[in-house]
Formats: C-alpha cells, structure tokens, sequence
C-alpha cells in the first residue's frame, strides 16, 4: 500500500511539491497556514486539505514540511502543542525548507528522543523545477532514513545528494546558495560595465556563457532584460527566486561562517548588497534585481 503522507507548507515551491506527490499515487494530506494557499491546492486530484497540521499528520507515516525559516519549522515540530508530541514512532519527517543548519539539528535531535527519524531536505531548482519535478535534493541525516525517503524524494525531483548527518543538507543548500548570490551580482556588475562601455548584453552574455565567466546567472537566469525570454529580468524581475529568500540565505551562510570561525568575505559583501536591493524596494523582486545598485539602463 502506497504511504499516506502528510504535505505542510503549500507554498511556491510547496503547493507543486504536493501535487507531484499526488500525480505518483500517493494520498495526500495537505495543510497550510494560508487559506488561500489551500484553495490552490484544494483542487488537485490525490490532495486532501486537512482542518489544521495536527489533522494532516493523524496517520500519516511521512510528514513533509516547506517552510520560509527556521523560527516556522521550530514552532511546527517543537514546543508544547509541536507536532513531534503527536507523531507516531516510527514516523519519518523530511524537512525541505531551507533553514539554520543550527535550528535543523535541533529538530532533529528532538525528533529523535521521540522515535521519529528526520531528514533536513532542503532543494535546489527553484519553481520551475518544483513543477517539473525535477528538484535536487541535499540531504542530511543517517543513510538508511534517506534510503526510505528516496522514492518520495524521486517522485518531486531528480538528484539527491547526501551530504552528512542531520543538518549537513543545510549546510550544503548555505553554500550552493552562497556561491549564487556572489555569482549573480558579480555577473551584474560584469554586464553593466560592458553596456556603460557601449557593449550590447545579450553578444557580451552569449560570449560569456562559452567563455570563462559561464554560470547559471549568464545562461539561466541572466540579470539583464531582454537577454533570455524567460529569465525574471525580462518580466520586470518577477516570479523567481525572491531578492529577501537570498538575504535569509546569506545571513543563515554569515551564522554558519561565524560557528565554525570560517572567512567568507564575498558571502557577507554580497548579503550586503541584497540588505541594499531589499532597501532600495526590491525585497519580493527577483535576486537578478541586484543588478540595479550598478546600473540605471535595467
Ligand atoms: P512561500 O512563502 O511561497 O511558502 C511557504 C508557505 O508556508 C506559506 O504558504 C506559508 O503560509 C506556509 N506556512 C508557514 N508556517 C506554516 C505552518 N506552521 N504550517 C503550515 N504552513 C505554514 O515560500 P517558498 O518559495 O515555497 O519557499 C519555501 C522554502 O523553500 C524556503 O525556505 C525557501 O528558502 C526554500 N526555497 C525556495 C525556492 C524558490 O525558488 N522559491 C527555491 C529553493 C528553496
């Protein structure tokens, strides 16, 4: 019989989660906050809104939570009314929400005094890749708990990795994310000298994604409009990956840099210059907007 599991969080990324889940057969018993987020899930064939988180965990024997940060999946799991004081033993969490590889391990800690195994889970694809079922998934905890997760991980995405213990899929997902923010703003800067200089940005771009300069930000999610049709930059930096959920992420990066005394100068300049985007207005835009600290013609 197919596991009945539990979806917490329906948001951008957890809403097509949950309705992959469902297109693979298994029932769904889904739960979010916002009633607005359960009626777009309300409708998908295999989801079940539940009255509340407690009423979509009653047997479930897989909970999976996406949630914005940490302090959300603390007051979900932890706590007097926490759901770990309700779950079965046996049950098996996987958090995919990107959090504090600090907050992760103490869920998990606390899952495990309580006969619950637990996976921090955090992805990377953003929403294109949650829809298309296609995630990467980074994983931490002990290897036979991801080997029972495996096939409900392959059924929303199409790589995971595991990377240690509980919390060293937070750690992970801290530095692809860390290495992204840098690269963006410096792709940015890179574009912009070029048209300050008369250079066109599309030519300059498609001789960077065959040259050195390649990444994801010149090829996927180029910063300056018109250079991709369907990057954010060409819609009005809308619909991506949101300008504030790189600023947690680095600040979460500049935290973990302090616990361990590693330097990460080009994490903690760019966590700046997204606190600088955010003042400028440009929290819920797309992070591409960065470029627009170093450049009027965006
Ligand atoms: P989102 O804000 O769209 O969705 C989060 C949802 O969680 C919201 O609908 C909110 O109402 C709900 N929620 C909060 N507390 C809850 C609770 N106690 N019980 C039930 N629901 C609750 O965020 P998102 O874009 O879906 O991102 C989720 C996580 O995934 C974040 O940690 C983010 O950093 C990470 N992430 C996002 C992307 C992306 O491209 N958006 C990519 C990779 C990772």
């Amino acid at each position: 019989t197919t596991p009945h599991i539990a979806f917490l969080g329906l948001g951008n990324m957890g809403g097509p989660m949950a309705v992959n889940l469902a297109k693979a057969g298994y029932a769904i018993h889904a739960f979010d906050l916002s009633s607005e987020a359960c009626a777009k899930a309300a409708g998908q064939p295999g989801v079940t809104i539940a009255a509340s988180a407690a009423a979509a965990v009653d047997a479930a024997e897989i909970v999976i939570s996406m949630l914005p940060a940490s302090r959300h999946v603390e007051s979900l799991y932890l706590g007097d009314d926490g759901l770990l004081t309700i779950l079965s033993h046996g049950t098996l969490v996987i958090d995919c929400s990107t959090i504090a590889p600090a907050s992760a391990f103490k869920v998990s800690q606390a899952a495990a005094a309580r006969g619950v195994a637990m996976l921090d889970a955090p992805v990377s694809g953003g929403t294109a890749g949650a829809a298309a079922g296609t995630l990467t998934f980074i994983v931490g905890g002990e290897a036979q708990v991801l080997e029972r997760a495996r096939p409900v991980l392959l059924a929303m995405g199409k790589n995971i990795f595991h990377m240690g213990s509980n919390s060293a899929g937070q750690v992970a997902k801290l530095c692809n994310n860390m290495a992204l923010g840098v690269i963006m703003a410096v792709t940015g800067e890179a574009l912009a000298l070029g048209v300050a200089h008369g250079l066109d940005a599309k030519v300059l771009s498609q001789m960077m994604a065959v040259s050195t300069g390649r990444s994801w930000a010149t090829e996927v999610c180029n910063p300056w409009p018109g250079v991709l049709e369907n990057a954010p930059a060409s819609r009005g930096y809308t619909g991506g990956f949101g300008n504030d959920l790189m600023l947690k992420d680095l600040g979460l990066a500049v935290e973990a840099a302090m616990g361990v005394g590693a330097t990460i100068p080009l994490g903690e300049l760019a966590r700046n210059l997204y606190a600088l985007n955010k003042q400028a207005g440009r929290g819920s835009l797309d992070f591409s907007s960065v470029v627009k600290l170093v450049s009027e013609k965006v």
